[in-house]
């Protein structure tokens, strides 16, 4: 059995732990991977396991007592744009959060890497404005990984194609519905249904689905809102 193993890697969060630390990852390989850095505050593992960079890792497994170390790291991307601007470390670290709770994504760690890497990537040049728009978009892919976005096109319902200026609901076990069927599930459960999603948070949805840029299409404040309020329902962030 090989010892020593090397994924592509994303260094996600970074924290003491006694003299050492302790780094954790998301990679293509296995998803999220924990492992200890040795080495002092000159060291060169040191400067190169911090948040956000990424490239390829080799980690060595003690198969006696179950512990992994961090052999090396080539870092290839250090988005030192990350660390320039105050919402755009916040942003990132909100980021690398959802990764960590959701366990790396739902099993296709590949795809959840290249997605992660893609947001930081578009994160290190935004402006205050753009930073929470990437966040959106990147919680609204991050639900299409783990299987948990509902159809922007069909009420999730009656399957009916709903009008571009039509204002869909939310339904958290239901889905996206068109006015029609929220009106009857909600008189039937007597729960209120929502979040709403109005014409322009859709319109921008299904521009940012699958990575297209966040400036494609015009977003106002109250769509911004609501695609966030949709977002965080769909990945379990709120009671919603
Ligand atoms: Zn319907």
């Amino acid at each position: 059995m090989t010892r020593t193993a090397s994924y592509r890697a994303l260094a996600l969060r970074v924290r003491p732990s006694g003299e050492h630390r302790e780094a954790e990852f998301l990679t293509a390989e296995e998803g999220i991977v924990r492992a200890t850095v040795f080495g002092g505050p000159k060291s060169h593992l040191r400067s190169h396991v911090a948040p956000f960079h990424s490239g390829t890792l080799w980690i060595y497994r003690d198969p006696v007592k179950d512990t992994r170390r961090v052999n090396d790291f080539d870092v290839v991307s250090w988005r030192p744009g990350l660390r320039e601007l105050y919402e755009r470390a916040e942003t990132a670290a909100a980021i690398a959060g959802l990764v960590l709770e959701s366990r790396g994504g739902g099993g296709a760690f590949a795809a959840a890497l290249e997605l992660v890497r893609e947001s930081l990537d578009a994160l290190e040049t935004a402006d205050e404005l753009c930073c929470p728009r990437i966040l959106v978009r990147f919680m609204w892919n991050w639900a299409g990984a783990l299987g948990q976005r509902p159809s922007l096109e069909r009420c999730s319902s009656c399957a009916c194609e709903p009008r571009d200026d039509e204002v869909l609901w939310f339904i958290r076990g239901e889905g996206l519905l068109c006015g029609d069927c929220a009106r009857r599930t909600a008189a039937a459960s007597g729960h209120y249904a929502g979040p709403a999603l109005g014409a322009g948070a859709r319109r921008w949805l299904r521009a940012v689905t699958n990575g297209g840029s966040v400036s494609r299409v015009s977003l106002d404040a109250a769509s911004l809102a609501e695609a966030e309020t949709l977002v965080r329902a769909l990945i379990g962030l709120s009671g919603a």
